[in-house]
């Protein structure tokens, strides 16, 4: 495809006029583990925040889940089902898709190929030992990707990739399915908050995330783009966050021409749509124009 062009609308299925995605990153201790992976320290102060995932946020997940009747898209660390053992069988029990996102959460920034793609044959074998079932999407750690990563997904027949922001609606990159994602839907931009002195900002109101990713699927609707939240179980578990999502639930529940989906059932029927090709692009940047320097004589 060619740009600038006039942006076309995606084709949802039955007449639908936009698509809703409620993913669910399971990202518990790992995250915390590979960082330390140099060698652990004494405090246990976020060990403990993170625990809260597991242990209560997760529960109240498949609660609100069930309720508002949405099958939503897990993406659990292999680190997370070893750690604990009954989520991945508790994900796919309740009817929800199980995907990919990392053995122990490694930042692809800080990852050699191979170790990532050791890591990735480890999550997947895991993961099925675990449920069963073979999981068909990734999530990368952080939303980074690389060309390499992209290859690996596609050399072990995964159905698609969920990490990057290049269009509102499913697309191709690479030959790979991508299920975008998008900052502003994601709750640990909003309320990730660690304490220690590090954070750089506050966490921010549930009322005000509330409105706003309201006013997000108001545009995503409008334009026949996908809205998919991400949210994190030890973040948006929290009492007050979870009454602020099932309100948001709620209410987008009534809509009647939305198609609800986990993120595999939007790559399936992206691969068998008229959608398919309308969105490839590839992901090297074009010949020719690299970075340079702009230096007087
Ligand atoms: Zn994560």
């Amino acid at each position: 495809m060619s740009t600038p062009q006039q942006p076309q609308r995606y084709t949802w299925p039955d007449g639908m006029k936009s698509a809703c995605c409620i993913s669910v990153d399971v990202d518990a201790e790992a995250p915390y583990l590979w960082a330390r992976r140099a060698g652990m320290t004494p405090f246990i102060g976020q060990l403990e925040q993170r625990r809260f995932g597991p242990r209560v946020g997760i529960g109240r997940l498949f609660d609100l889940l069930a309720s508002v009747d949405i099958r939503g898209s897990f993406f659990l660390p292999a680190a997370v089902a070893e750690l604990h053992p009954d989520i991945a069988p508790a994900i796919v029990g309740r009817g929800h898709e199980l995907a990919l996102h990392g053995y122990f959460h490694e930042s692809p920034t800080d990852t050699e190929e191979a170790e990532f793609e050791d890591a990735l044959d480890a999550s997947i074998d895991r993961l099925l030992a675990q449920t069963g079932v073979r999981p068909a999407g990734f999530r990368s750690p952080g939303w980074e990707m690389t060309r390499p990563m992209l290859a690996a997904l596609a050399a072990r027949g995964l159905a698609y990739d969920s990490s990057l922001m290049g269009f509102e609606h499913p697309y191709e990159i690479d030959n790979v399915v991508e299920i975008p994602v998008h900052w502003q839907l994601d709750d640990a931009v909003h309320f990730k908050f660690l304490g220690g002195g590090g954070d750089r900002w506050p966490p921010a109101s549930t009322r005000a995330v509330g409105e706003s990713w309201h006013a997000e699927w108001q545009a995503h609707h409008e334009t026949g783009g996908l809205f998919m939240i991400t949210v994190h179980p030890w973040i948006i578990g929290r009492a007050a966050r979870i009454a602020m999502l099932r309100d948001l639930l709620s209410r987008l529940r009534e809509v009647p021409d939305v198609w609800w989906a986990s993120a595999a059932q939007i790559a399936e029927f992206h691969r068998s749509s008229s959608n398919a090709g309308r969105f490839a692009v590839e992901s090297a940047p074009p010949p020719g124009i690299g970075p340079r320097r702009f230096k007087r004589n």
